[in-house]
């Protein structure tokens, strides 16, 4: 094979090898192209131009496995809808690491890779649907600013996967700073052995914490990152309206990136308790309980550090419990920062916290869209027509335009603030549904315009592009399906 650029360098070999298992993917009968993302293969130092469209296929199909890759499959546990259970990556393979010409290291993760020790009773596969959804998702959270992994191709595998009913297979080649996970660390306890656990610790601090290195107690250190990467993370979220939908142990990246696209969606009409996921029954991942869900991920997280926090395990879970209690505080000022910026506030006043609560309190008894809503407060006059034409939101909005006259910095400053942290464009459920359905029946034009439209999501617009209108009542798609 011609030089692709691949720069591996596989530590997570060096990790006890109860973290994992090694094997190859298992090959597939006719892999062909389906979309790779070439600024992310250039960000990355990957050059694909001197393969055949074949050739392509055959790599991101796992079929040539390229120089320096050591492929392996992590063993994880996690707590799903609540119920501890031992997972692992039954239909994934992490190829290896890839250092790129800035000094990032980045798995390369297949994902729809066939049987592994942890597939459990699954074919270890995954269907096209899926594999699109999350490549057209984690692209427009990364457009959206938002922490997250990346999508780098997919291909389809010529194998037809049996769900409700017959799909093309896929597999989707996903990028990310790492896959160790809060269930990384419930699997590595299980053990039994605290010198797996504190190999796990070092490792996760090299890997993504090197500055707490030298802190005096490194598993208190390690603690607090994780939770402040995590705090930051959930606020992105509630910024632009999504909703993971599986927020189970399994599914928290310690690296902070949103990770594990299934049944995630973008809430168009504000609704806090708005569920998309045909498996969350009683709303647990709804879009408002993600802080606390969140909160409730950390406290997992807390209990496997115990038997290394502190050789007293009652001084141990006081100091877990110290830095757990700080997340609420925490992220309740990295909500007010985020929504204060959404409205154009450079500044803080006391007026603020209502200011937004109202907003957001009226957005809900109008069933406004979340999206557009902040985007159209932009314009000078107040906005028109339906649902602005309301007694109660002119109020608020004369309101709200009294206090950015007291802000220090002028009209433009705030203007900017506003247009940085409200998307104008997000990957609305109904244009995604349907760009996946016509590339699962050969056509990937829909698709592809999606991801055009998506690309610039801050830019401001002259019109209403397709995009940025919410679903007429027909188009509405109230469950998204994890397609596992
Ligand atoms: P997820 O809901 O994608 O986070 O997956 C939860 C667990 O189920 C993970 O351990 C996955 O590896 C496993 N899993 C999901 N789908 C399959 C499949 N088709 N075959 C084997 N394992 C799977
Ligand atoms: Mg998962």
């Amino acid at each position: 094979m011609t030089s692709l650029g691949f720069q591996f360098d596989n530590t997570y070999l060096d990790l006890p090898e109860a973290l994992y298992s090694k094997l190859s993917p298992v090959p597939v009968t006719k892999p062909e192209m389906v979309i790779l993302n070439l600024p992310l293969a250039i960000e990355m130092g990957l050059d694909f131009s001197g393969m055949s469209p074949d050739e392509q296929a055959a790599l991101f199909a796992g079929n040539v496995v390229p120089d320096g890759a050591e492929p392996l499959a992590q063993a994880y546990a996690g707590h799903q809808f609540g119920h501890f259970t031992i997972l692992g990556d039954g239909r994934a393979i992490v190829l290896g690491e890839h250092v790129t010409p800035s000094g990032q290291r980045l798995d390369v993760q297949f994902k729809g890779s066939g049987r592994t020790p942890y597939s459990r009773g699954g074919d270890g596969r995954a269907a096209l649907g899926p594999m699109l959804r999350e490549y057209v998702i984690s692209e427009a959270m990364h457009a959206l600013k938002v922490p997250t992994t990346r999508s780098l191709a997919v291909v389809t595998t010529g194998e037809q996967v049996h769900r409700e009913t017959d799909l093309p297979g896929a597999i989707l080649t996903r990028i990310g700073s790492s896959h160790l996970r809060v269930g990384t660390f419930q699997y590595a306890v299980m053990q039994q052995d605290k010198g797996i656990l504190e190999s796990l610790v070092y490792y996760t601090i090299e890997r993504h914490f090197p500055s707490i290195k030298r802190a005096a107690n490194k598993t208190l250190s390690l603690l607090e990152a994780v939770l402040e990467k995590q705090a930051d993370l959930v606020a992105h979220w509630m910024r632009v309206g999504f909703i993971h939908g599986v927020m189970n142990t399994d599914n928290v990246a310690l690296s902070g990136e949103t990770i594990d696209y299934g049944p995630c969606a973008f809430m168009d009409a504000f609704d806090p308790g708005t569920v998309f996921s045909s498996i969350d029954h009683k709303g647990r991942y709804a879009f408002a309980n993600q802080p606390s869900i969140t909160q409730w991920n950390l406290a997992r997280f807390a209990e496997t550090l115990l038997p290394i926090l502190d050789e007293d395990i009652k001084h141990a879970s006081e100091i877990a419990e110290q830095v757990l209690r700080s997340f609420g505080p925490l992220y309740k000022e990295k909500w007010f920062s985020m929504m204060r910026a959404k409205l154009g506030f450079t500044g803080e006043r006391e007026e603020d916290e209502s200011l937004v609560t109202d907003l957001l309190d009226w957005m809900h008894g109008a069933e406004a869209d979340y999206t557009n809503t902040f985007r159209d407060l932009t314009q000078d006059e107040p906005p028109q027509g339906k649902p602005y034409d309301d007694k109660a939101f002119l109020s608020w909005h004369a309101r709200w335009r009294e206090r950015l006259a007291q802000e220090e910095n002028d009209m433009e400053a705030s203007l900017a603030l506003m247009n940085a942290s409200n998307p104008a464009v997000i990957p609305r459920n109904h244009k995604v549904e349907q760009a996946l359905d016509a590339a699962t029946n050969g056509d990937l034009q829909p698709m592809r315009d999606l991801l055009a439209g998506l690309e610039n999501p801050y830019e401001g617009r002259t019109a209403l592009t397709p995009y940025q209108s919410p679903p007429k009542p027909e188009e509405r798609v109230r469950q998204t399906f994890c397609g596992t």
